[in-house]
């Protein structure tokens, strides 16, 4: 990280683990493309093979099949294009590329607290007998928000349909074990906690019938067409082999998280953090700074030399108000003022001080209607 800056937008992307750049380079040192039948080609397949038996293990999937894709994007296609037979629902908060992977015939709302609401769950899957394919993310990337995924998937197998989660930040920040979940399928990706972009996963229960939209060669169960990118999937299997020290990691920044959320609270009791009555994931914090827009903080805090991100998505070169705050009931006005913090595992204390020092002077400038406590003060308070 270049000195001075501080990178608080962990949830958009993170810093390659130095030891996954070390295993990538040594893995492009050699031609491999996995379907030679050369020795290199079977190095490559063995790297391949070896990755994938590690990512099964890491959430506990073993005997499942999983298909390497080229993102998080790619696999959340992957799950939910390919199913015409049934109803599609997603609820309100998933991520864009699950939105906007097929128009769904239902979306399924959440309560205040960014919670998937399950008495409308219930009712939609009735609705559609049971036909249904559902996609609830486990956690959200905006608010850090944890889904009941366990009691998703009681309502929706009940009734003989099918559940998808988009675990992409979920894992590595929180158990993930997909047999106990009981899901059908989930997709992860592996630039989220020190591994490369470019590479994602689709993890399926043996007896789905996925269906590819990328032909060609036979790769990947023929789902999949094209040689593998083997130096990222090789990446990817080692961050797999490290999400429980990477858990425990971030569960000590859980502590500076909490420590910062109450800071801010204390210097203006209007102060929301959004999806706080819910259970969160230990890295993510949404923050309404009041009567100051997303924008101008974002801005603030580049100057500062800080790296935040807002909740709003920013589109065709205009931004929106995020579709998850929205759906979560919050006005306009309310939701346009929050920015998302997402820590890392190498964020320290005095990052979080010098962050709310500058967030209490923007305040202080910008939004306060009478002088505000100092940071010091309020940290104390
Ligand atoms: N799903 C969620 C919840 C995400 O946060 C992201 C990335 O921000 C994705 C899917 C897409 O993953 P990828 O960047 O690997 O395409």
């Amino acid at each position: 990280m270049r000195p001075g800056l501080i990178y608080f937008d962990h949830n958009a992307t993170t810093r390659m683990k130095p030891e996954v750049a070390r295993a990538m380079l040594a893995a492009m040192d050699q031609p491999r493309n996995p379907s030679s039948v050369h020795a290199f080609g079977r190095e490559a397949r063995r790297l391949v093979e070896e990755a994938r038996t590690r990512i099964l293990d890491s959430i506990s999937a073993h005997g499942y099949q999983l298909i390497f894709t080229s993102s998080g994007t790619e696999a959340n296609n992957l799950a939910l294009r390919g199913m015409k037979q049934v109803k599609l629902l997603f609820s309100a908060i998933e991520h864009v590329s699950v939105l906007k992977s097929q128009e769904p015939d239902a979306v399924i709302p959440v309560t205040e607290n960014g919670v998937i609401d399950l008495n409308a769950l219930v009712n939609l899957v009735n609705r559609f007998e049971g036909k249904v394919l559902v996609s609830v993310m486990l956690a959200n990337n905006e608010t850090g928000v944890i889904q009941p995924l366990a009691e998703v998937v009681r309502i929706v197998h009940a009734a003989g349909g099918l559940v998808h989660t988009d675990a992409v930040q979920a894992y590595g920040k929180m158990p993930v074990d997909m047999k106990a979940l009981d899901v059908d399928l989930m997709t992860i990706s592996a630039h989220k906690i020190g591994g490369p972009q470019g590479v994602g996963a689709l993890i399926a229960k043996k007896n789905i019938a996925l269906k590819g939209e990328i032909r060609g060669g036979g790769q990947e169960l023929g789902l999949r067409a094209g040689t593998e990118n083997v130096a990222a999937i090789v990446g990817f299997g080692l961050v797999a082999m490290q999400v429980d020290h990477h858990m425990q990691k971030l569960r000590v920044n859980q502590m500076i998280r909490d420590r910062m959320e109450a800071t801010l609270k204390a210097i203006d009791p209007r102060v929301q953090i959004l999806g706080s009555a819910a259970e969160r994931l230990p890295n993510t914090s949404c923050i309404v700074m009041p009567g100051v827009k997303s924008d101008t903080q974002l801005m603030h805090f580049d100057l500062a030399g800080i790296a935040v991100s807002s909740g709003s998505a920013c589109s065709s070169g205009k931004v929106e108000t995020s579709h998850v705050l929205k759906a979560m009931g919050l006005a306009a006005d309310v939701a346009e003022n929050a920015i998302r913090v997402s820590l890392g595992t190498e964020n320290m204390q005095s990052e979080i001080d010098r962050f709310c020092a500058s967030w209490r002077e923007l305040f202080q400038r910008a939004g306060a209607k009478e002088p505000a406590p100092t940071y010091e003060e309020a940290m104390v308070a």
